[in-house]
């Protein structure tokens, strides 16, 4: 049997890991780094911009990142260059993790039916296109193959009153994860969305009565509790090691199996 040979707790040993999304110590982005770095991992961290950067810089440091630059992914040529710095120093890239978001927020807070089309493009463009141009850049430095994962919701697959717009904007990240998972596949480059339960973060607090949908997931999640963003991180990195080598184009739930209850 051919059991990969990781090192105890050095299961990415090595690996130079992108990760796009920390706003602060509560991002799922921050739980998602905190584990790839504590499993061995080079990081690449970005800061929204400018009056971002002082609430990210210290948890950049804290890390050990090998790059720290600006990426707002809605600004021509900020991504672009955040892979050129990767190219340049790394030369490679093995792990690609996007864990941002963004609806403007009168369309975020009204019913689907009512969203303006520039509100519905901006929040498909942030959230779900800026992935598709992520795996684009990511696939040349990929020369190893590699795993790229974006974070979606359940209310990508279900009704979630409140999540409104943003519901068939994650529905079209987690398909678009399918057909980048088809395209790269030959490449050996993964692709795959992860769903975690609610958790308590800036990007939540834009949603209406989101403390409603914490107390209702606590109360009937199988497993009894809320699922913190260290959870998220250690099943965002588990689809990067090679124990889950064959598994591609999926979504993944962390929510302690809230999804499952009727
Ligand atoms: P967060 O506010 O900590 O992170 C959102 C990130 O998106 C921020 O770092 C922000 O700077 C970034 N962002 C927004 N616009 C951007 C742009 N133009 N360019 C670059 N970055 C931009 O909140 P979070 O909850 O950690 O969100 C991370 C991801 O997790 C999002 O995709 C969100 O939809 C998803 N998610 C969140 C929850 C939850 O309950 N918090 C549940 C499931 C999925």
């Amino acid at each position: 049997m051919n059991i990969p040979d990781l090192p105890p707790g050095q299961a990415l040993l090595g690996q130079r890991v992108l990760v796009l999304g920390i706003a602060n110590e509560h991002s799922i982005a921050y739980g998602c780094a905190k584990v790839f770095r504590a499993l061995g991992a080079d990081l690449a961290l970005t800061y929204l911009n400018e009056k971002a950067r002082p609430h990210v810089e210290p948890l950049a440091r804290e890390l050990g990142a090998d790059i720290f630059l600006p990426c707002d992914v809605g600004e021509a040529g900020s991504l672009e260059a955040v892979f050129e710095a990767i190219a340049a120093r790394w030369g490679r890239l093995d792990i690609g993790l996007h864990s941002i978001a963004f609806a403007p927020r009168e369309d975020l807070q009204g019913r689907l039916a009512d969203s303006s089309a520039e509100g519905f493009a901006r929040a498909m463009d942030i959230s779900c296109h800026s992935f598709i141009r992520m795996a684009r850049l990511a696939e040349p430095l990929m020369t190893g193959g590699g795993t790229l994962i974006a974070m979606s919701y359940h209310g990508a697959a279900k009704v979630v009153p409140n999540y409104n717009l943003m519901g068939p904007v994650k529905a079209a990240l987690e398909c678009a994860v399918r057909y980048l998972a088809y395209e790269m596949g030959p490449r050996d480059i993964r692709v795959h969305a992860v769903s975690p339960g609610p958790l308590k973060t800036r990007a939540a607090s834009g949603l209406k009565d989101f403390d409603e949908l914490l107390a209702e997931a606590s109360a009937r999640a199988p497993i009894g509790e809320l699922v913190d963003i260290e959870d998220v991180g250690l099943t965002t990195a588990f689809l990067a090691t090679p124990y889950a080598r064959r598994l591609t184009g999926t979504t993944t739930y962390v929510d302690g199996g809230l999804s499952i209850m009727g």
